[in-house]
């Protein structure tokens, strides 16, 4: 997970989303995005979230978004009723996220980390083992920082599908960058390896 700065609320979503979350409350259906100017309020949301991560995922940080995956909208906390439908349409509640990261669905932990958090840092929670292509509680880290590390770690399963592989691939094409401290990570996936 890479750290990113969330970018000032969409005009449209400052304008709509009380009368959305309103609508999506007192509906007795489950949630599906209204409609905004005929597309629906997802398509919107695309553009400005890929903007915050430089068109990774928010959660696994894969590049580039969009070429293997429907590069959804994540919400944070989970939207069904029985849990934080008041955040659906909630901006600081929205990511995007790859296929495989979206498959949190409904897990949510008080503990899970947030990569839009202003004092969230790779370091101060993880680290990087170049080895075994893992990522990992720093053990440098206060006991509740390595816990809240250990369930990002599970819940959006950063350790899983083949992952680590992935990344040690990734470091063996980018050796040069590696190495060499590469400033520009934009379109290198798993941009924490480098840092
Ligand atoms: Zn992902």
């Amino acid at each position: 997970m890479y750290k990113m700065v969330r970018g000032e609320m969409p005009i449209f979503l400052k304008d709509n989303w009380r009368r959305w979350t309103k609508q999506y409350l007192n509906s007795n259906s489950i949630f599906q995005w209204y409609q905004f100017e005929n597309r629906p309020v997802n398509q919107h949301l695309r553009e400005p979230l890929l903007k915050m991560t430089d068109k990774h995922c928010s959660f696994c940080d894969g590049y580039p978004m969009g070429r293997m995956t429907r590069n959804t909208i994540e919400h944070f906390r989970p939207k069904a009723k029985s849990k934080y439908p008041k955040l659906a349409y909630c901006w600081t509640n929205l990511f995007i996220a790859c296929d495989v990261c979206q498959e949190k669905n409904s897990n949510f932990d008080k503990l899970l980390l947030k990569p839009d958090a202003l004092d969230y840092e790779f370091l101060k929670y993880f680290i990087f083992d170049s080895f075994s292509g893992e990522i990992k509680p720093n053990p440098r880290a206060s006991k509740n920082n390595q816990d809240r590390a250990e369930k990002t770690i599970e819940i959006y399963k950063l350790n899983d599908n083949n992952l680590p592989e992935f990344r040690l691939e990734e470091l063996n094409n980018n050796e040069d960058d590696f190495l060499s401290g590469n400033k520009d990570l934009t379109t290198l996936s798993y941009r924490f390896m480098y840092i």
